[in-house]
């Protein structure tokens, strides 16, 4: 079937070429709560988050994230990921103000480098929508829109200084709030360094400020091949047409486009609706990669899904959904002991080298292992110039 995509509506006496201008969203942001209340019926809790937790998280949405949420349905998902209420106040199970342990994993300025092969470069704090379940928090919406000359260079020399580092996730903040002219030179001097293989961005623009994604955007991003773009979308009713409009920009100028959404309590924790977020993505050629277990950022605990709920949430989709579309249900240790990967469980039973499984739909039957067989060889550790070939014909 082919699916269709609805326009956002455009708000009475604004033009078109305003609203589909990145910059005019930007500069015409909600963030006060007069504001707000000039677009929705405040209820008594919203009030109320506006009025404290303005002081420890920051608010924000563009006009036209804002115009995808319901007026007076306080409960509508999309308004929910904006508004902040008086829930957030609350002192939660585990109210961790840096709940991937960043800090203990922060070697340089801005970078934070927890897997051999990989780092994050926080190039900016700045988001043109504040998310009220987001784990950085804390880190967000200071005033560094770029990181400061000094640290900039402190990050790109750590960079330099590690050759196993192969990729780089441009994170923050919004990495796409920064100009063309400011992400091309991010870009063009992570490619300067030889050990840099893959550079990802991660930005949920595509989703709050599609009209970022312009032509000439797509063609500078070209020029820096191989840039993949993460992106997250939590709800298919994000999925507009200026939404879908800029994926199809983005992967036809050879950018791989991937999705991390996250489980969240009264706004996607269902099934039907995370398939339905999953199918359109693929639609649009974006591959559902994550779906993570909200962190236990302050304020967040209403928001937040139980592991076991989640996993339902999986088992279900299981067999049901395509598995380009399934996303991997993860959780982030809290203190920064990484991801890890939360399966439903299919094994029944266990024995000496059998196991049994019952699959989705409720067929049943044994695995058994056969004796024990020769290793592989060894990879060729020049040809593959890998330090894990290079352990391995170690070993051999
Ligand atoms: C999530 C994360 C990554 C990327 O992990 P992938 O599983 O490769 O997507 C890298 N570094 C840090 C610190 C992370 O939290
Ligand atoms: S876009 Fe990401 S970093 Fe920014 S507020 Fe939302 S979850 Fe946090």
């Amino acid at each position: 079937m082919k699916l269709h995509f609805h326009s956002a509506p455009v708000p009475e006496g604004v033009s078109l070429a305003d609203w589909q201008n990145w910059q005019w969203q930007l500069r015409h942001s909600l963030k006060t709560k007069d504001d707000f209340a000039s677009r929705f019926v405040l209820s008594e809790h919203e009030a109320a988050g506006f009025d404290a937790a303005g002081s420890t998280f920051q608010i924000r949405s563009t006009p036209y994230y804002a115009s995808l949420a319901a007026t007076d349905e306080p409960k509508d998902p999309i308004r929910q990921i904006l508004m902040p209420t008086k829930h957030e106040l609350k002192f939660g199970a585990q109210a961790l103000l840096d709940p991937l342990g960043e800090k203990r994993n922060n070697p340089a300025p801005r970078i934070i480098h927890r897997y051999p092969d990989r780092v994050l470069f926080l190039v900016t704090d700045t988001c043109s929508v504040y998310c009220r379940y987001c784990t950085r928090k804390h880190f967000t919406g200071g005033d560094e829109a770029f990181v400061r000359s000094r640290d900039y260079e402190m990050a790109l020399s750590y960079i330099r200084s590690r050759p196993g580092v192969r990729e780089v996730i441009l994170s923050g903040g919004d990495p796409l709030t920064l100009s063309d002219g400011q992400l091309e030179r991010v870009l063009s001097d992570l490619r300067s360094i030889d050990s840099v293989e893959i550079i990802r961005i991660g930005s949920r623009m595509p989703v709050v400020c599609p009209m970022r994604v312009t032509p000439e955007l797509v063609a500078m991003l070209r020029k820096f091949h191989p840039v993949f773009l993460m992106t997250h979308f939590n709800h298919p009713r994000e999925i507009t047409r200026e939404a879908a409009d800029a994926l199809t920009l983005l992967v036809d100028h050879g950018v791989p486009v991937f999705n991390q959404l996250v489980l969240l309590n009264g706004i996607n924790n269902d099934a039907a609706i995370i398939q339905a977020v999953s199918r359109r993505l693929l639609y649009l050629r974006a591959k559902p990669y994550y779906m993570f277990q909200c962190d236990p950022s302050e304020g967040t605990d209403h928001l937040r899904t139980s592991v076991d709920e989640s996993l339902a949430i999986q088992r279900e989709l299981w067999g049901r959904l395509s598995g380009l579309a399934m996303p991997n249900l993860s959780l982030d240790i809290p203190g920064g002991g990484g991801k890890v990967g939360l399966v439903p469980n299919f094994e029944v039973s266990r024995g000496d080298g059998w196991r049994s499984f019952e699959g989705w739909d409720g067929v049943r039957a044994d695995y058994v292992d056969p004796d024990p067989a020769g290793r592989a060889r060894p990879i060729d550790a020049d040809q593959y110039q890998d330090e894990w070939a290079e352990l391995v014909s170690a070993k051999n």
